[in-house]
């Protein structure tokens, strides 16, 4: 179950009216790598977890997640909250208002269309969506994409506190931060103490493929760069062409077996879109230019 806690997680100090900040902070909100996108990632983990540890670190981390979305949200509605007032009220002349909400932003969608409170949509007013949680339901899988998520949540706060200069809103936001650093820690501790973790899920991979590097991309000079992604004892690097198409030894063609009805099907749609390499039709394109003789 779910309790309310009247008190923030973190206090909320914020210095001055600022609509347009109000709708970055969005992004925190309602984007993909936001707050309710992080509840929802990990509750949906938790709640199918047979691991009692990872069940309970998960659901740890939801709920707190979900009191970070009312500290985000928090900051937002004091933001906007002058402007709110102003705009439900025509405290100033239409003019001084519009001026206010489109001097930048998403500010007037922010205003005109959730009255100044937080919405569930990204600082480009784009909604939020169930897509922002890729869980699989696999540890060894998720945990990797929840390390992934926590770091680039971590990002985009580390921008939102480069772009304000009110101390209270970089402080709050320098917490949120905070916290992502220490679920990126949680949930490398937990991946690695799942003790086969690599690679993630169940089957081994085929092992003729699984240390290979193919150079792909060549310049003239031949090898690309090197390092220890593709070089040393745990790599085959493959920079011949020829080694690197029908690597598993057979022609490299695509075929399938057909049935006969499917079979001659497939012929008479062949010959009914048969081309004629000695056709040399007039076009549209050469009447049109005038174009009629060849
Ligand atoms: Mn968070
Ligand atoms: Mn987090």
């Amino acid at each position: 179950m779910f309790m309310h806690n009247k008190r923030l997680m973190y206090t909320v100090r914020v210095s001055e009216s600022n609509p347009k900040l109000g709708s970055l902070m969005l992004e925190q909100f309602g984007g993909p790598d936001g707050e309710l996108a992080a509840a929802m990632r990990y509750f949906t983990q938790g709640v199918a977890d047979e691991d009692p540890g990872r069940k309970d670190m998960l659901l740890d981390i939801a709920t707190e997640e979900l009191s970070h979305l009312e500290v985000i949200g928090s900051i937002v509605a004091m933001l906007c909250k002058g402007a709110r007032g102003e705009l439900a009220e025509a405290a100033k002349s239409e003019a001084d208002l519009f001026a206010t909400m489109t001097e930048g932003g998403e500010s007037h969608t922010l205003s005109l269309l959730y009255g100044g409170g937080p919405a569930l949509v990204n600082s480009a007013g784009v909604p939020w969506t169930a897509a922002y949680v890729d869980t699989k339901g696999e540890p060894t899988c998720d945990l990797r994409s929840n390390i992934a998520a926590e770091a680039r949540a971590k990002i985009i706060y580390e921008r939102l506190i480069n772009v304000t200069d009110d101390p209270g809103v970089k402080e709050a936001l320098g917490f949120l931060m905070t916290r992502e650093i220490a679920h990126q820690k949680s949930f490398e501790k937990a991946l690695y103490s799942i003790e086969k973790n690599f690679p993630p899920g169940k089957l081994p991979g085929d092992d003729r493929f699984s240390d290979t590097y193919y150079d792909m991309s060549q310049d003239d000079d031949g090898d690309g760069f090197r390092g220890s992604w593709n070089s040393g004892p745990g790599w085959e690097f493959v920079d011949d062409r020829e080694k690197q198409a029908a690597v598993d030894g057979g022609d490299g063609s695509a075929t399938v077996k057909l049935g006969k009805a499917q079979k001659t099907a497939l012929e008479n749609l062949s010959k009914r879109t048969a081309s004629n390499p000695d056709a040399d039709p007039t076009t549209g394109a050469e009447l049109g230019r005038g174009m009629t003789q060849h």
